[in-house]
């Protein structure tokens, strides 16, 4: 399968949760000035990120997947980047030294930008209009004017994933992810938090044992930078499609807007135009799985997607929510095992546990997401199968978002900081809190 199918063949399978542009015209426009612009990243990065999958479903590491629910062109900052990262490499941190294990670096970021919506419409104080579907699309100012999908907005993510994935390579290989920054990180209003001193002494540590190794003489580059790689929801199918392209290396397709892309659980039909680009494409590829998800429809979503059971190509990212995942994952987990399928399994423990606070914020409760965490790793333990990791929304600042946690948030918290254009995010203190939680659940 080393061709990539035809635009308008996918166009004419009916993709769900597409946009309906008005200017056909200025869409080929986009699309055609896309199909020129340079790969964001390259085809033998994805090859490597697939090998590290590849250890993840062989239970020899750990994934770390973490970002904005959807990312926004006004959030292309280099302090809203930093932070992010920073967040990320945190957590990292802790899961690799509490639990020493190797962890997969999987930023939400640099392409996260298109959102599936529940509704096509959005109602405030009686006004009706077409639903914010991320800033791929439309705008998120509620007036009509704004929220008429655009194409010039998916030129517009290729420059902000740009943007941002050179801030991100140059952090990543320029020094400040070297593992000697480790106290660095913890700066402002996290190192007075109880979770931000228990790091310190992490921290602390890692410097001691930096400093031994140096003392003997080692001081291999893996010190001095990390590992990174970008994921997001490969929803637009102009988009993506645009950004497909033949591998010069191998003949083969990949989709060089980011280095891991997932088919989310509204678009995941077996038949439908997003299995049928990703099964072309090369790239380590995710698919998320609701509580509705039978054993069947995940064996075929592999068998679609992963015929020849390459290790490292797939992953299930399974989303059932606190209350449903002891019940709903083991018998998928089971029959995806007894048939032999290659797969690493990942926990987001933020999409089955979203609800409605009374004030009209849309929150999670801290507690109902380390319930889940809590519920993957009992079910893959039970079964003796890898929990692979977790794939989470949170940001790097100090937002109040998700109730619960260390301060300890509450409803009436939420307004606060309520920053995010979708779904409710963890904070940089609750993200770290759940690296230290789910590093003890690693070491059980
Ligand atoms: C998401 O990851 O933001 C998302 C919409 O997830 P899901 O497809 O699992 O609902
Ligand atoms: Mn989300």
């Amino acid at each position: 399968m080393s061709t990539i199918p035809d635009l308008e063949a996918l166009r004419a399978l009916g993709p769900a949760q597409q946009p309906t542009y008005p200017d056909t015209a200025a869409l080929e426009a986009s699309v055609a000035k896309l199909r020129t612009m340079p790969p964001l990243v390259f085809a033998g990065e994805c090859d490597e990120l697939k090998d590290k999958v590849a250890a993840v479903a062989r239970g020899e590491a750990f994934m770390l997947m973490g970002g904005d629910c959807a990312e926004t062109f006004a959030g292309v900052t280099a302090d809203n980047v930093r932070n992010k990262l920073r967040v990320l490499l945190q957590m990292a941190v802790v899961l690799t030294y509490a639990a020493s294990v190797p962890v997969v670096k999987v930023g939400r970021i640099a392409g996260q930008y298109a959102k599936p919506r529940s509704s096509d419409f959005e109602t405030r104080e009686g006004v009706t209009l077409p639903a914010y579907r991320g800033d791929a699309v439309n705008g998120y100012d509620f007036t009509e004017a704004s929220r008429v999908p655009d194409p010039q907005r998916l030129v517009d993510v290729y420059h902000s994933s740009a943007a941002t994935l050179n801030l991100v390579r140059a952090f990543v290989t320029g020094g400040y992810a070297d593992l000697r920054q480790v106290h660095t990180w913890n700066t402002d209003f996290v190192r007075e938090s109880p979770v931000g001193q228990r790091y310190e002494l992490v921290a602390a540590e890692i410097a001691r044992a930096l400093t031994f190794m140096q003392a003997i003489g080692a001081d291999p580059d893996e010190f001095h930078r990390v590992d990174f790689h970008t994921c997001h929801e490969g929803l637009v199918l102009d988009y993506e499609h645009a950004m497909t392209r033949i591998d010069s290396r191998t003949g083969t397709p990949y989709d060089v807007s980011g280095h891991f892309v997932w088919i989310g659980e509204r678009t995941r039909q077996l038949d439908g135009a997003h299995v049928e680009l990703f099964r072309h494409i090369r790239n380590p590829i995710g698919v998320k799985l609701g509580p509705s998800t039978t054993p069947d429809d995940a064996l075929a979503l592999a068998a679609r997607l992963n015929p020849d059971n390459e290790p490292g190509r797939l992953t299930f990212i399974t989303r059932f929510g606190a209350g449903k995942i002891r019940d709903g994952l083991p018998h998928l987990v089971e029959k995806v095992a007894a048939s032999g399928i290659d797969v690493a399994w990942v926990c987001d423990p933020m999409h089955g546990n979203t609800f409605e606070a009374s004030s009209g914020y849309k929150t999670r409760r801290f507690d109902d997401v380390i319930d889940e965490v809590q519920g993957f790793f009992d079910v893959h333990r039970s079964l003796g199968t890898w929990p692979g990791g977790v794939h989470v929304e949170l940001t790097g600042d100090d937002v109040t978002e998700c109730v619960g946690g260390g301060d300890n948030l509450e409803e009436v918290d939420l307004s606060h900081r309520y920053e995010s254009v979708c779904d409710p995010r963890l904070n940089r203190v609750q993200s770290l809190e759940l690296a230290f939680l789910v590093a003890e659940m690693l070491r059980q």
